[in-house]
């Protein structure tokens, strides 16, 4: 193995970012003043600011080596989008070119529209939409093979004003969550606070696969998940790769990973193996939540860039292989104060703590009501695969609380006072050389959606590959709703003691049924959630019309997260991605039939019927076995052949369908199920087959040897 390159973390952290500290000493004083009001949302940005910090924003990236800026921005597709414009202007007379960058590049951007997702929000002859600078989330420069570039966090709309992203509704929503919150802290009597901002800290779940294995298996390549393949001899049934000690190889490119994030300023902290072989796990330590939202994709984006460096393949899908735990994504949510107070600390007598009993019953009310919401926030398509899988939260939306929590929150049902906290004891491990220690009133519940873990909320449905912004979009819209809906009621009240007291048990024991504290993988809570009336909507295509209820628009419009339209234009692309991705799966399932697949099990059944002739040919009287083989092999190969034929036969009916509902229903009950039936008896033959003539890595070969 080559020298390990030194390098200093403090050092390099933020290197590449055009952060706070970078802007005090590299702007006059009085322009970073005015861009800190802007940041803070105290005012617009103005043009002679705007020009000033994007002077010494392009300075800055020069001297990174940067030749290009580009609005970094999301759009509906799940990924980021660029488009690069160098610096240079106009040739000068003297044949020399200038480098320049304004305010008004900088603040606005223009990029053509017309091929994003927009759920016909805007006809292709109106495809001018707009990118506007985040000025929250710092800009940065990115080295890669196209050298150096300006990365700017900008929202993206359109002409009209419509959102046609991901960061503009949930600029929106963390204003609205703060708008609220801030109400209800006054009610408290606390006048110190004067922005309350949601934290995030997404851990990122991936498969790391030899790339070169990768390149033979054209699934992976189109669908990013594998379409075929047998399960090897040994899965995770041992239990032996979950923090297991990491390889050199992992450990070699998990260490780049880190280098070029923390160059980012994003603060890769934790990384650790999963519990699938070759999955792994990498977790930031929390950030505002739109910056952690910008963060999260820079991990993906890195996480895939870096793999390529090491020969490695980075997947991100959300199942990658049946019948091995898939990937998903745990988004930590709390809300803070810009003093440092997190709302969601219940102290060490959170029975005594009026204001946490407060917020914490308004978060079960606004997950109990909206729940629809929350699960459709975290539909993906991969994700289909995951959610009641025994692998990942079911579909069915409930809290964990904990023993602590949950006594307090019995007793305000019972008695309508909490008048004690249960206890953490000491921990003793009975070694006298290894220290006691005092352990949480609480244990941990890995089978829930939506866990109380301490200080913060771990919302565990998202995918591996979604972007995070839905799913906070939605908590951090209800929330508010919910926190509104408190204050109008306690800003009138005569005594806001009685009032907030009689408030907590009111919300208590209308949402209890959200509580849940068990097992969420068996079966019993399934029919449980049944009789409590919780909904249990198992795939993306009955999760997707959340979205556009009367009460999602009420809710969203009152708190100008979304209109109706804009709700109504998602529903649309959601549907259309829904069936674009079955389709091209379906295609690819077709293309690997046919051109890989049969070939390969013709000459198997070649080589076997040349082996009779031979055999018999040598004098020998049985060939039984040979022509057993011979026989089941074919006969799954007739099973293959038709699946194939009804499967094109249906891929083609869905293409020619209408977009739109109608068509993701297609795609999910016939097509998938089409899909389903080819698969099975090629995974017979995998098993059969000479592993010679398999034209691809097998999910042995794909897990075990990277
Ligand atoms: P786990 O044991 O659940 O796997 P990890 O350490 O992998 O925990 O990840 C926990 C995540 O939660 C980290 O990203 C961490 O920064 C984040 N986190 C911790 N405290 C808070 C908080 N108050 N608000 C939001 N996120 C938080
Ligand atoms: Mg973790």
């Amino acid at each position: 193995m080559s020298e390990i390159e030194k390098f200093s973390v403090s050092e390099i952290f933020g290197e590449n970012v055009f952060n706070d500290a970078v802007m005090q000493e590299r702007l006059p004083k009085k322009t970073y003043k005015r861009l800190r009001e802007v940041i803070e949302g105290g005012h617009e940005l103005d043009s002679a600011t705007a020009d000033v910090v994007a002077h010494e924003m392009k300075e800055w990236a020069i001297e990174q080596g940067a030749t290009h800026y580009t609005h970094w921005f999301q759009p509906l597709t799940g990924v980021t989008a660029e488009k690069h414009d160098s610096f240079i202007t106009a040739p000068m007379d003297n044949g020399k070119v200038l480098m320049s960058f304004s305010g008004k590049e900088l603040i606005k951007g223009e990029p053509d529209a017309s091929s994003f997702p927009s759920g016909g929000l805007r006809a292709t002859f109106e495809a001018r939409g707009y990118t506007a600078w985040d000025c929250t989330s710092p800009a940065f420069v990115r080295h890669d093979a196209a050298g150096a570039t300006l990365c700017i966090p900008t929202a993206f709309c359109s002409y009209t004003g419509e959102a046609l992203d991901q960061k503009t509704p949930l600029l929106r929503s963390m204003e609205a969550v703060n708008k609220q919150a801030i109400r209800l802290l006054r009610l408290f009597g606390n006048t110190t606070s004067t922005k309350v901002t949601p934290s995030v800290g997404a851990e990122q779940e991936y498969f790391i696969v030899d790339r070169e294995k990768y390149l033979k298996r054209k699934d992976l390549i189109f669908t990013g998940r594998t379409l075929f393949g047998a399960m090897p001899p040994k899965g995770q049934e041992m239990e032996d790769h979950y923090f297991g000690a990491i390889r050199e190889r992992i450990g070699a490119y998990m260490r780049d990973v880190n280098k070029e994030l923390w160059k980012l300023g994003v603060s890769a902290k934790t990384q650790h193996n999963e519990v699938a072989p070759a999955q792994h796990e990498l977790a930031p330590i929390y950030a505002e939540c739109n910056v952690a939202t910008d963060h999260n994709q820079l991990i993906m984006e890195t996480l895939k860039k870096v793999a390529g460096r090491h020969g490695l393949q980075c997947l991100l899908h959300e199942k990658p292989f049946a019948g091995v735990n898939g990937s998903g994504k745990h988004n930590n949510w709390s809300i803070t104060t810009d003093d440092g107070i997190n709302l969601l600390d219940p102290g060490v007598t959170p029975h005594e703590n009026i204001q946490f009993l407060l917020i914490l019953t308004c978060i079960l009310k606004a997950v109990d009501e909206h729940a629809d919401l929350l699960r459709a926030s975290a539909a993906d398509v991969g994700n289909d695969h995951r959610l009641g899988a025994n692998e990942a939260p079911p579909a069915i939306l409930s809290v964990f609380l904990g023993e602590q929590l949950e006594d307090v929150i019995t007793q305000l049902i019972s008695t309508g006072n909490a008048t004690h906290s249960l206890k953490g004891e000491m921990l003793e491990t009975g070694v006298k050389t290894l220290p006691d220690f005092m352990r949480d009133a609480t244990d941990r519940n890995r089978t829930s959606p939506f866990a109380f873990t301490g200080n913060k909320f771990e919302f565990r449905m998202v995918g591996s590959q979604a972007s995070i912004a839905q799913p906070n979009v939605v908590l951090n819209t209800i929330v508010a709703e919910a926190f509104a809906e408190a204050c109008d009621a306690l800003e009138k009240a005569e005594s806001f003691d009685d009032a907030v007291h009689d408030l907590i048990k009111k919300y208590a024991t209308e949402h209890q049924r959200i509580i849940f504290n068990g097992n969420g993988y068996s079966d019993d809570w399934v029919e449980e959630a049944k009789k409590r009336g919780l909904p249990n909507t198992k795939s993306m295509v009955d999760a997707i019309p959340s979205y556009a209820t009367e009460k999602s628009v009420a809710l969203f419009e009152k708190f100008g997260v979304f209109t109706k339209v804009e709700l109504e234009s998602r529903v649309e692309i959601e549907y259309e991605t829904y069936s674009k991705m079955i389709n091209i799966e379906a295609r690819a399932m077709i293309d690997v039939a046919s051109k890989q697949i049969i070939p390969a099990v013709i000459r198997y059944t070649t080589n076997l019927a040349n082996s009779i002739n031979a055999v018999k040919t040598a004098g020998a009287a049985d060939v039984s076995v040979q022509a057993g083989l011979l026989n089941e092999t074919s006969a799954y190969l007739a099973d293959v052949k038709a699946a194939l034929a009804k499967l094109i036969e249906v891929t083609d009916a869905g293409s020619a369908m209408a977009e739109g509902r109608e068509q993701a229903v297609f795609y999910r009950d016939v097509v998938k199920t089409s899909m389903d039936t080819l698969r099975a008896p090629v995974d017979k033959l995998e098993m059969i087959v000479d592993k010679e003539l398999w034209p691809m890595p097998s999910y042995g070969d794909l897990i075990f040897e990277v």
